[in-house]
């Protein structure tokens, strides 16, 4: 099977991509990817196809229907082989898209290359056809253009930067070579790059015994406007950031913080796998629960690694979890929908906010869960295991023979250690949805740590109740806490909040509302070409904090038990 990708017109962003593919016999299905791992909703790319056609070997035209929005019918009786050409439209530019401009052709195969079930398994040889001075980065080595993989699977999970600007470097761990791409307009502090990729590499390598590749490259898309975002790889990354200008000063931490998280998924998803997804199915939806595991576990360790190996101070690494602590306190989703059932469904509404307070999210209650369950195996261990002795012993059982991974398998591996039942955590915290603040808590506690709660900051959040957010001279209510004066008043998500007691706010609604702190208020919102006004329950307001913000603390050496310096010290162990 054979792919040669041209780039005549990169203004138009269209690629002009030709696949020689054997033929089925006398009919030929021809898929393209629906969506792309990583990303656990349809991406339905073939919305990027234009000029679909296919040939035989004699360049004569091939009769063809779509069976389904992803799926080409070929008659191919007597052909050979099938080419067949088409045009992707490349205008996205993300951790997991394909983009063409003037200056770089990035593609990741998984959005644009087509398949066969017959050719799934064949190797694949590639071509680009790209201005010499391009530099590629490309965990498949490229020589003269030309690169291969050993099956689809392969080259869907390889995507490659083809560009003048990129940049490079490299460093070793353990005779694995780590490359650092970075392409995009960006001044890079290298020494200081590579002296923390470095420690956070050794640092998970170091728990899991050994790396899976014997190379790895984080290429890193750096834009000039705001965006975050990664995607894993079993011998890459894709990460995309910015503004250019701040990735090496405000932004660094979230450099650090993705590029840990990815390296980790290393291990957890891309060996780790959830059953469902042992093999990919590119074809439809592929529904899985254990999203807590793939997310959840690798957003905790992602952070937790960087603390463990020194490239974050304890405050650095509390910052992170202050993060997930919050978004899980402000999203009522939790007394609804379980994170099993989350998981499942973020194939309708993983990754939008959706429906208020329908679900939670993956990565926050995966993340919180995580850490829950790696203090739960240092109590029932004496301090003698963690969570990552289960995910090193899930690597070496089970990821490394290509078995997949289901519930009772991750409970049964946790089992092992705590020597004692953990099904009422699956049942209450895991598929269930009982509020886990308290065991939360207790195991903050238990590492010496407290959880404070706050004035948000916020007049409207604190003690209105309402999120809200301004823009372009806009104020709009984003969310809004049950039962709080807004609520109880009629705000809806969505209305402009005009004016607070008739006087007509001007970016400055949080001063109105702390103006009027101890009086009656009627706020005036717009909603749909109508002006409404919104009387708050009259009395005190001030007596009862609505959103609120969290924040976590050490105890004071001095006032740690022993336990507790104990537990601390072998959770944030890396031996
Ligand atoms: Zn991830």
């Amino acid at each position: 099977m054979k792919f040669i990708f041209d780039i005549k017109n990169p203004q138009q962003q269209y690629i002009q991509i030709t696949a020689e593919i054997k033929s089925s016999g006398d009919e030929t299905e021809i898929f393209l990817p629906a969506w792309r791992p990583g990303r656990y909703e349809l991406g339905d790319f073939a919305k990027n196809i234009n000029h679909f056609g296919v040939f035989n070997e004699k360049g004569e035209d091939l009769p063809f229907a779509k069976q389904n929005k992803n799926t080409w019918l070929v008659q191919s009786k007597g052909t050979e082989v099938l080419i067949v050409k088409y045009s992707y439209y490349a205008a996205e530019l993300n951790a997991g898209s394909t983009y063409l401009d003037a200056t770089q052709l990035y593609v990741n195969p998984v959005n644009c290359c087509v398949f066969t079930d017959d050719t799934y398994d064949d190797e694949i040889s590639v071509q680009l056809n790209i201005p010499d001075e391009w530099k590629v980065a490309n965990p498949l080595k490229t020589i003269n253009k030309q690169f291969k993989a050993s099956n689809f699977d392969e080259l869907a999970d390889s995507p490659f930067i083809c560009s003048s600007q990129l940049q490079h470097k490299s460093y070793e761990v353990d005779g694995t070579t780590f490359h650092i791409w970075l392409n995009g307009i960006i001044k890079p502090d290298w020494e200081r790059l590579i002296v923390d990729f470095k420690k956070f590499t050794e640092s998970q390598i170091k728990r899991f015994l050994i790396f899976p590749t014997d190379e790895y490259h984080f290429l890193c898309q750096i834009v000039p406007y705001k965006l975050y975002h990664g995607v894993e790889h079993c011998k890459s990354t894709v990460i995309a950031l910015g503004p250019s200008y701040a990735v090496f000063g405000e932004l660094y931490k979230e450099l650090l913080g993705v590029s840990s998280h990815e390296l980790y998924h290393t291990w957890n998803v891309k060996a780790i796998r959830p059953i469902e997804w042992t093999p990919y199915d590119f074809k439809k939806e592929s529904y899985s629960k254990l999203g807590y595991i793939a997310e959840g576990v690798t957003t905790y360790m992602g952070d937790l690694f960087l603390y463990k190996s020194g490239v974050f101070t304890l405050d650095q690494y509390l910052l992170e979890m202050n993060t997930q602590i919050q978004k899980h306190k402000d999203n009522f989703g939790r007394y609804n929908y379980s994170v099993a059932d989350s998981s499942f469904d973020t194939w309708l509404d993983g990754y939008t906010p959706g429906a208020p307070a329908r679900k939670v999210s993956i990565y926050t209650e995966g993340c919180l869960l995580s850490f829950m369950l790696d203090v739960h195996l240092l109590k029932f261990t004496d301090n003698n295991y963690r969570l990552d002795d289960v995910m090193t012993n899930l690597y070496h059982k089970y990821a490394i023979k290509g078995i997949g991974v289901t519930e009772e398998i991750y409970q049964t591996e946790i089992e092992k250690f705590t020597n004692t039942s953990m099904q009422w955590f699956f049942d209450d915290y895991v598929n269930g949805t009982k509020d886990y603040t308290p065991e939360l808590i207790k195991c903050f506690n238990a590492v010496g740590l407290k959880l404070y709660s706050a004035y948000s900051g916020s007049e409207f959040a604190s003690y209105l109740g309402a999120k809200i957010i301004t823009e372009s001279n806009e104020t709009t209510v984003l969310s809004i806490y049950p039962n709080s004066p807004l609520d109880t008043a009629g705000a809806i998500i969505g209305d402009k909040v005009i004016s607070v007691n008739d006087i007509v706010i001007n970016n400055d609604a949080e001063e109105w509302a702390k103006f009027f702190r101890d009086d009656d208020v009627t706020v005036t919102v717009a909603r749909k070409g109508q002006l409404i006004q919104l009387q708050l329950p009259k009395g005190n307001r001030t007596n009862q904090l609505y959103y609120k913000r969290y924040y976590l603390r050490k105890i004071a050496d001095d006032k740690l038990t022993q336990e507790q310096k104990q537990t601390f010290e072998s959770w944030s162990d890396l031996d």
